[in-house]
C-alpha cells in the first residue's frame, strides 16, 4: 500500500483523509490480515504463499502529515511502516516536511527510513545531450547521495521508490546493480514472478481509496505471469499490445479483464497459456496503466502495466 499525505488540506490527488484512513486501518483488521515491515513482507511474497493474509504499508515524500496523523495511529496499534524519503527535502525548514529528529523518533518505533533519491528529480528524462553514460552517472549519484545522507542520519537504507513512480529498463538495472530493492506505483500484489527491481505498490489517494475498492487491493494476489520487460516510454506505437505469458499454460484466462485507455481492454489468446491486450484508445501524454484482474474466490490476481507519453512537439508533460 502507498500512502502520501494524510490530511485533508494538501492536493487531493496525492492525499487521504485521515477518516478514511481510518477506514483503511479498520478494513485491514476486519479482514484478519497481519500488517508486517516490508522487509518481512517482500521476503514472504518473493518467496511463497500466495494466500497469505499480509500487508505492508509504505508512504512516500516524508510529508509532515505522516508524523501528525499516521504515525500515532500505527503505533497505537503495534504495526510497522516505510517511509521513503528524499534526504535534500528533509530539514530544510519546510512546514511540509519532517525534520530528521521526527524521522528518528519514529525509526525508534520501527519505523524503516528508506531512499526516495536525493532530490526527487524524474530519473528517466534525459538532460538534452546526455549520453547514456552521463545520464547513467547522474542518476546513479542521485541514488547513491540519498543511501549516504540516509546511512550519515543513522538509518540503514536498502529499499528505493522510484519517484512519480517512473522507470526504465536502463533504470530498473540500475537499481538491481545498486543492491536495492525497487519500489513503482504500478498497482498490485507482489509474487514469486515479481521483479524484485520493481515491485508493485496500489496508490491510495484522491478517488482511489473507497472501502471496497481498498478492500479488493488488500485482498489480491499477484497474476501468476512471468514478469514483463517493458520499457514505458512509447513514441511511435500509441495503443501498444502487452504478452502476459501465464506461469502455467493451462490456466484458464476467459475470465481475464483488462482496462487502459479508452476503457475495457481486447484480449485475445495467442497461445495456450499467452493472451495479448491491447487497449481501446492511444494512450494519452503523461503517466497512465493497463490493468488487469483475474478472479480467483473473493479475492482477485491483479498486474498493472505503466506507460508514458510525452507531449506532441517531444517535450516531457508536467506534473498536475
Ligand atoms: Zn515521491
Amino acid at each position: 500500500m502507498l500512502y502520501h499525505h494524510v490530511d485533508v488540506n494538501t492536493p487531493a490527488i496525492t492525499s487521504i483523509s485521515p477518516d478514511q484512513f481510518d477506514k483503511h486501518l479498520a478494513i485491514i483488521e476486519k479482514e484478519g490480515f497481519r500488517v508486517l515491515s516490508l522487509d518481512t513482507l517482500i521476503d514472504n511474497a518473493l518467496n511463497g504463499d500466495a494466500d497469505v493474509k499480509e500487508v505492508a504499508i509504505t508512504f512516500d515524500d516524508a510529508y509532515i502529515s505522516i508524523y501528525r496523523e499516521a504515525f500515532p495511529r500505527l503505533k497505537a496499534k503495534g504495526w510497522p511502516f516505510t517511509i521513503f524519503v528524499s534526504p535534500a527535502l528533509v530539514g530544510t525548514g519546510n512546514p511540509f516536511y519532517l525534520d530528521w529528529q521526527q524521522l528518528k523518533e519514529m525509526a525508534d518505533h520501527g519505523v524503516a527510513i528508506e531512499n526516495h533519491t536525493m532530490n526527487h528529480p524524474h530519473l528517466v528524462r534525459r538532460l538534452s545531450g546526455e549520453s547514456e553514460e552521463i545520464w547513467r552517472n547522474r542518476v546513479t549519484r542521485e541514488i547513491t547521495d540519498a543511501s549516504d545522507a540516509l546511512t550519515e542520519a543513522g538509518f540503514s537504507p536498502t529499499r528505493f521508490a522510484y519517484p512519480y513512480g517512473e522507470y526504465d529498463l536502463a533504470l530498473t538495472e540500475i537499481i538491481r546493480s545498486l543492491g536495492l530493492q525497487g519500489f513503482g506505483q504500478q498497482s498490485g500484489a507482489i509474487g514469486p514472478m515479481s521483479n524484485p527491481a520493481l515491485l508493485p505498490r496500489y496508490p491510495l489517494a484522491g478517488v482511489y481509496v473507497g472501502e471496497s475498492a481498498f478492500r479488493d487491493k488488500l485482498r489480491s494476489l499477484a497474476l501468476p505471469i512471468k514478469h514483463p520487460d517493458i520499457d514505458p516510454l512509447v513514441s511511435e506505437n500509441l495503443k501498444p499490445a502487452l504478452l502476459l505469458d501465464f506461469v502455467n499454460p493451462n490456466v484458464n484466462t476467459s475470465r481475464l479483464t483488462c482496462y487502459g485507455p479508452g476503457g475495457v481492454m481486447q484480449i485475445s489468446e495467442e497461445a495456450r497459456g499467452r493472451v495479448s491486450i491491447t487497449p481501446a484508445s492511444e494512450l494519452p501524454i503523461g503517466r497512465s496503466r493497463y490493468n488487469c484482474t483475474l478472479p480467483k474466490g473473493n479475492r482477485y490476481h491483479w498486474f498493472s502495466q505503466l506507460w508514458m507519453r510525452k507531449k506532441t512537439d517531444g517535450s516531457w508533460y508536467q506534473e498536475p
